[in-house]
């Protein structure tokens, strides 16, 4: 694979920009002037099994209107505040379809999203859930809770972050190590928010952060991590990126193997081996590659891989 110089060409060296024109027709679709169309909570077409939608829909129940898209469905206050979410959600959903090279899993459900208003209101859900220490918001089992101010404009990747997982986990139902969701969630949101972006009519490219390699986690402790360390939150959401990014830029083909074979269950010592046996024999082999990637320069870094 050939490293385009171009910024604007950064998402086509890693195989995201064939998707993002499928992406681009379904913002023309529905974009943000056209208001998100309310419907009645009994017109749903499906319910939200997780006992925190309950509780979110407790408070101040009277506020809650609903809306659904093609793959989510949408609780919120004010629609204006809701359309630009749904529109983000399906440009994620269908950027993560095509990474991934799959179709939509049979008997699919749609996603629930809970989108807050208020800071009290904000506060008072925390209590029933766990946030998420890089974008404030709570992913459980399946279903997203997020805080929007109306008066703020988002232009980063969090909500996309998070919608990333929304999508892995109907994918993955079983979960996948926490190292790979979170790496993958910040890979694709970063790629696709500058395409996002780009396709609006903004200069955009994605930013991968390079880490100094004395702060590096070693891989044998990232990989076996369950949640983020609170002591190194951030290099571990960099470092979780970078090794997502390298892996599917050294072999996209067996990077997807490799998701379904951890997706399995299977331990990493034995899957890297089979799947990346002239590269990466083991995990110190990976190791010694990825420091040199981790640590360098984003478009440095990326021709040698590519080299
Ligand atoms: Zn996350």
């Amino acid at each position: 694979m050939r490293w385009l110089s171009i910024s604007g060409c950064r998402a086509v060296a890693f195989g995201i920009g064939g998707s993002i024109l499928g992406a681009i027709s379904t913002l023309a679709q529905i974009n943000e002037s056209s208001s998100l169309p309310e419907i009645e909570f009994s017109q749903l077409s499906q319910r939200d099994p997780n006992p925190l939608g309950e509780k979110a829909l407790a408070i101040h129940p009277e506020q809650w209107k609903h809306a659904e898209t093609e793959h989510f469905i949408y609780h919120f206050v004010h629609g204006y505040v809701a359309t630009p979410v749904s529109v983000e959600a399906e440009f994620h959903y269908r950027v993560i379809a095509k990474e991934l090279e799959r179709a939509q899993p049979a008997g699919d459900i749609k996603s629930h999203i809970y989108i807050f208003e208020r800071p009290e209101e904000w506060q008072e859900f925390q209590a029933f859930g766990k946030l998420e220490p890089w974008s404030g918001g709570i992913h459980s089992a399946g279903s997203l809770f997020v805080q929007r101010n109306p008066a703020y404009k988002f232009s980063n990747n969090l909500l996309g972050h998070e919608i990333v997982h929304l999508v892995l986990h109907r994918f993955y139902t079983d979960g996948i190590p926490c190292w790979l969701d979170e790496g993958f969630a910040q890979f694709i949101s970063k790629d696709a928010r500058a395409s996002y972006e780009r396709a609006r009519g903004y200069a955009a490219k994605p930013h991968s952060e390079a880490i100094p390699s004395q702060d590096l986690i070693p891989l044998s402790i990232l990989t076996a991590t369950t949640h983020p360390p609170s002591d190194r939150v951030r290099i571990f959401y960099d470092e979780s990126e970078r090794l997502v990014r390298f892996l599917a830029a050294t072999d996209k083909p067996n990077f997807l193997s490799l998701l379904d074979a951890l997706a399995r269950h299977q331990p990493l010592e034995t899957v890297l081996p089979r799947l990346y046996s002239g590269r990466f024999p083991n995990i110190a082999a990976l190791e010694e590659k990825f420091r040199e990637y981790a640590s360098k320069d984003f478009g440095t870094s990326l021709q040698q891989v590519n080299n």
